[in-house]
């Protein structure tokens, strides 16, 4: 970098310092106009939100000391899951700033938070430990939600993580066919029966495509990985090899299908 440019970037930020994208608090950015656009105090929450080892081999809820190993719940429930979802990785908990990332990804249809989210997961072992799948699937968004938002967090957010492996990101195989209420808004029971038969394959070719593959779901939030778990048994039923999942954040505290709203 040349002494000129670098002295006109320090100038520019004098004078128009960033916005930080976590809590929107100017500041100086002296290094680089690249992502991560944080503050130096968003980038140590960033720190702290990181999932390291040990975690859950299944579920990949962070634990306090050994190894990475079962973690209770998905002891308790292991067979359901080794049916299902092979192994589910997150790089972040779902906590400031990276909630603050993830929400205006989300809902306020704010793009810029896009490259720092994905800069950011791509820094983790999480991530970078993942073996490659034959396939990546984004969780689809039913197309009345899709014209809503006017795009799928979860097809950008897999663009954006994983550019090696674009070539094997598919949105054309797995469908919602079925408008489901956000989970967050219902109890007990129906949150259960809330996600059932949601998703379907889109096309009897689709069945073709997945038939004896590894594929990678990806989603924007695991909450109780019940979107996750639908998604990979229409997958299975179809004759997929085996399903992994990743998402960017995960809730603390959770397992799979331990009953807690899911964001979606
Ligand atoms: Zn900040
Ligand atoms: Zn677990």
């Amino acid at each position: 970098m040349s002494f000129f440019y670098e002295l006109i970037q320090a100038l520019q930020e004098l004078l128009f310092p960033a916005h930080c994208l976590g809590c929107e608090e100017q500041f100086m950015q002296l290094a680089s106009c690249r992502p991560p656009l944080l503050c130096p105090n968003c980038r140590r929450n960033v720190a702290v939100a990181t999932i390291c080892p040990p975690f859950c081999i299944r579920c990949g809820i962070p634990l306090v000391v050994g190894d990475n190993h079962l973690c209770l719940s998905c002891l308790d429930n292991s067979l359901a899951c080794i049916t299902k979802v092979r192994s589910v990785r997150s790089s972040f908990l779902y906590q400031e700033p990276i909630s603050a990332l993830v929400r205006q990804l989300k809902f306020t249809g704010n793009l810029t938070g896009l490259a720092t989210l994905a800069t950011l997961a791509r820094q983790t072992s999480s991530l970078m430990d993942l073996n490659e799948p034959d396939l990546i699937l984004p969780v689809p968004l039913h197309l009345q939600r899709l014209r809503e938002r006017g795009f799928n967090q979860s097809l950008l957010l897999a663009r954006a993580c994983f550019p090696q492996w674009r070539k094997k990101i598919r949105f054309d195989l797995l469908q919602r066919q079925r408008a489901t209420v956000p989970q967050t808004r219902l109890n007990g029971k129906a949150r259960q029966t809330n996600l059932q038969q949601a998703f379907c394959m889109k096309t009897p070719q689709s069945l073709d495509v997945v038939q004896g593959k590894n594929i990678l779901l990806v989603d924007d939030v695991f909450t109780t990985g019940s979107t996750l778990y639908e998604c990979a048994k229409v997958l299975l039923e179809a004759g997929a090899g085996a399903i992994d999942a990743f998402t960017v954040a995960r809730s603390a505290g959770l397992s799979i299908n331990s009953g807690h709203p899911d964001n979606i």
